[in-house]
């Protein structure tokens, strides 16, 4: 039998009926034996999710303020849920336990824990799976970053003699007991962890979209999903603003080849995406993604023979470094050199680098241009397929879209091009439609 570990986002668990969707979903399939339940997300737009109403609870004990409402309001989530299902639990113990550990000042990350600790024991009740409290087998060192080892040894050897189990997202606790969290999203990574540690043959990640789009629905009116995506896309993909997954999730399951299949629970019957270390099934586009984001600086240095100055690019980023900015492309010519850097990290130290590149490289002028945004064009197919930078220019060409920089990978995994913030969403569109939408 198939070993799949199951992890349900928020919005799959943020009331009985979604709960019970959740239910079918697991019982359609008995290799979906592991599960790694959130906190209740939201029911509809504008409602709150559980976590952000513990951090609120907990950030008014903390201040000493009366907080009895607000707990009041969390234990009405879980038990609109428990009514809704109609199962036999009482969360009373728990929460007064929380109350009085919220008085104690237990601690932020302890409060947010809570939200995926009680839902864990309500999936356990309603699916009569063993429920296994995280702070047990997820342990954190005291710095917050996560013991990898030790979690593997525990998880292992605790889910080794367990037919079915619950095991919450979001949270380990550290060797003293004291309870962390991951980062928000964080019950990605327990999903993840929990698939190595059990060496799944599937880590399915359910939320509330079919899977990782091509582009932004925000710029393109619903884009296609991708079927089949590589690690390696993936993470271009997800560094240029693309998100899904927690960064953090695919580490463990990508070093055993685990794939992971993101799918989406108020449509179970679609396949979703596909993430894998390597396949040989072809895309369906010559492109696999698209992704961008906006708020670049260009530091364009000019000087005469600098080809023939050893070690004139490293001082230059020696400048950069010097100053704390990390820089994201940095194209050169024969008398030029480009720095790429994030406005936001640049601004306020401009007269610096420009003092410091004056110093150590006694450029001829430099000259700069904020504004702009990068594009990235992600796809394993452009390795095996000619023309297909010809095609994005001439596709950005008839949009009236200026190109300012191209920096093509040496993996020939992508394409990045940069243009000016306003161009952006036009050249999004312009590159969607050409590969996807008129499938040339
Ligand atoms: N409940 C946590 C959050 O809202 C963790 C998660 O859902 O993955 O960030």
């Amino acid at each position: 039998m198939n070993k799949i570990v199951v992890k349900f986002g928020g919005s799959s668990l943020a009331n009985a009926e979604q709960f019970r969707k959740v239910g079918d979903i697991i019982r359609a399939d008995q290799g979906r034996r592991y599960v790694v339940p959130s906190a209740p997300g939201k029911r509809f737009d504008g409602d709150t999710k559980v976590t952000d109403m513990l951090y609120a609870c907990y950030d008014a004990a903390e201040q000493g303020v009366d907080f009895s409402n607000q707990l009041k309001a969390i234990k009405e989530r879980f038990y609109e849920i428990i009514r809704g299902l109609s199962v036999e639990l009482s969360l009373e113990e728990e929460f007064a336990r929380i109350e009085k550990d919220f008085k104690e000042k237990a601690g932020r990350e302890y409060a947010a824990s809570r939200g995926e600790f009680l839902n864990g024991k309500v999936m356990a009740a309603y699916l009569k799976y063993e429920f296994i409290d995280s702070a047990e087998v997820i342990c954190f060192h005291e710095d917050g970053s996560l013991d990898a080892e030790t979690t593997n040894c525990l998880l292992s050897e605790r889910l080794s003699g367990c037919e079915n189990a619950v095991i919450p997202g979001f949270y380990g606790a550290q060797k003293d007991g004291k309870v962390r969290t991951f980062s928000r999203g964080g019950s990605d990574v327990t999903g993840s962890l929990v698939a190595k540690a059990i060496c799944a043959d599937m880590y399915e990640n359910w939320t509330d979209v079919s899977g990782f789009l091509v582009t932004d629905p925000r710029i393109v009116k619903n884009p296609e999903v991708i079927e089949t995506i590589t690690y390696r896309e993936l993470r271009e993909l997800s560094y240029m603003g693309a998100t899904v997954l927690h960064e953090d999730a695919i580490f463990p399951v990508r070093r055993q080849g685990i794939p992971i299949n993101i799918r989406n629970t108020n449509r179970p019957e679609d396949k979703g995406t596909l993430i894998v270390e390597s396949t040989c099934r072809k895309p369906k586009y010559t492109i696999t993604g698209i992704a961008g984001k906006k708020g670049f600086c260009s530091i364009n240095i000019e000087k005469s023979m600098m080809n023939s100055e050893i070690g004139f690019g490293r001082r230059v980023l020696q400048v950069f470094e010097d100053q704390g900015i990390s820089f994201e492309h940095v194209p050169s010519g024969i008398d030029t050199f480009t720095v790429y850097v994030h406005q936001s990290e640049f601004e306020d130290k401009e007269q610096q680098v420009i003092a410091g590149l004056h110093r150590l490289v006694q450029p001829d002028f430099v000259e700069m241009e904020s504004e702009l945004a990068l594009i990235a064009v992600v796809g394993r197919g452009m390795k095996s397929t000619r023309g297909t930078a010809g095609r994005i220019f001439s596709a950005l060409a008839h949009a009236n879209v200026n190109v300012k920089m191209i920096d093509q990978g040496s993996s020939e995994l992508n394409i990045i091009i940069g243009v000016e913030n306003r161009d952006f969403e036009t050249a999004v569109r312009a590159i969607y439609d050409i590969f996807v939408t008129t499938q040339l």
